[in-house]
């Protein structure tokens, strides 16, 4: 295939609309809030089109048009993306739910969906001239952003929280990063990253700080699109950290039916949080705009142990205008639930899918979610980066 250009055209402040110039480094807007990459659709519609997609690459660089890279040598892939939506018909049946489906984002280079997210981010800096990255992370990006540094030549600085998943550590080690261990959580990570940011002169990827990784995660939205048919699921619950996925699923809606491929209607978005660390669920059923920085956060779930989200605002906007909702569950729930989707779909998921798992149960069992309908649950990893804490599943019973 030629590799159709992209249709970026501009930045903009998701808070205040303000354009900002897309072709420098750049990373939040000048509110200090999220920058969204924006495109001209209808030029895009000229070469992306349903029969185009029949003959593109099947990885996320198959919407090249509506992705935020220029010319083709500058994309990074490991062959990301274009997962599988399985049919869960045991699990659903275990847990009351007749059209239930998992999205395998653990089948993903480097085991997780932050892969998508960091070929985006690695490849529009490879674009702009930075070959020195830095972010915080509480595993899977660090693995996800070393790897795609290591395949591109570039070099990669990577903070985690000293408690983090140790496949985590160990892959960005092989990868060639250099790691730095933290003691305390992914925001003071966070902080350590910026802090050698500034004073090393690397480019910070940390999560919605910077506009490309959140395109690289709305693939996951085009894909649902495509492979259900152009028909969104009524329901999709996604375990949710820093929101990243959320919002670029919600943001790949709104594209798609500014390009008049789906219409108006829109699947409830589902947030999952583990009861040790839950902003976003206080802050939703507290009504807030914002939320606030979750206090001692506690969770086997990594990748959902976040404290703050710069993106709150937006995940909560997506939850409240879909009608869906935001919940916690335990993480001995957690651990049932990867158990549960091992031994009925031969699903050996992350943490962070089995608490989608125990969601969807939560919300069968107080009826906000129908046995009738199509609910997707999005396992956003695989459990073999977390044979560390994983121990109770795989005792026998
Ligand atoms: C990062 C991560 C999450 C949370 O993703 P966000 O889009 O940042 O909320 C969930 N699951 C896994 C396995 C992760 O690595």
């Amino acid at each position: 295939m030629s590799f159709p250009g992209s249709a970026l055209t501009h930045l903009q402040c998701s808070y205040t609309g303000e354009v900002v110039e897309a072709d420098r480094p750049v990373r939040l807007s000048p509110a200090g809030k999220v920058l969204f990459a924006r495109y001209d659709l209808q030029k895009a519609m000229r070469t992306l089109t349903r029969e185009a997609l029949r003959s593109r690459p099947a990885n996320m660089w198959r919407y090249a048009e509506i992705m935020p890279v220029r010319r083709p040598e500058n994309v990074v892939t490991l062959g990301e993306g274009y997962t599988p939506i399985l049919t869960a018909r045991r699990l659903g049946k275990l847990i009351g739910s007749d059209r239930l489906f998992i999205k395998d984002e653990g089948v993903n280079p480097t085991g997780s969906f932050k892969a998508r997210g960091l070929s985006a981010a690695v490849s529009r800096a490879r674009e702009l001239g930075l070959s020195r990255l830095t972010l915080p992370s509480a595993g899977n990006a660090a693995g996800a952003m070393s790897a795609y540094c290591a395949a591109a030549g570039m070099e990669a600085h990577v903070f985690m929280p000293k408690d983090a998943p140790i496949a985590n550590q160990q892959e960005c080690v092989a990868y060639g990063a250099r790691l730095t261990l933290v003691d305390g959580f992914i925001t003071d990570a966070g902080k350590r990253s910026a802090a050698a940011a500034e004073e090393l002169g690397l480019f910070d990827v940390s999560t919605l700080r910077e506009p490309y990784r959140a395109e690289g995660k709305k693939t996951m939205g085009l894909e649902i699109a495509e492979q259900f048919d152009w028909e969104l699921p009524d329901v999709i619950v996604y375990p949710t950290g820093g929101g990243t996925g959320i919002v670029g699923m919600w943001k790949a809606f709104e594209e798609l039916e500014q390009m008049g491929w789906i219409g108006s209607k829109r699947p409830r978005m589902i947030v999952v949080q583990s009861e040790g660390c839950a902003p976003l669920v206080r802050a939703f059923e507290a009504g807030k705009e914002f939320a606030e920085p979750f206090p001692d956060p506690r969770t086997l779930a990594a990748g959902i142990r976040v404290p703050a989200a710069i993106g709150d605002y937006l995940i909560l906007r997506a939850v409240r205008a879909s009608g869906g909702t935001a919940l916690t569950v335990s993480d001995t729930e957690i651990l049932d639930s990867v158990g549960q989707m091992a031994r009925t779909e031969g699903i050996l998921g992350a943490p962070e899918g089995g608490a989608t798992v125990a969601g969807l149960k939560k919300l069968r069992e107080s009826g906000k979610v129908a046995r009738d309908e199509r609910v997707l649950l999005i396992n956003t990893g695989s459990a073999l980066k977390y044979m560390d804490v994983l121990g109770p599943v795989f005792e026998r019973r």
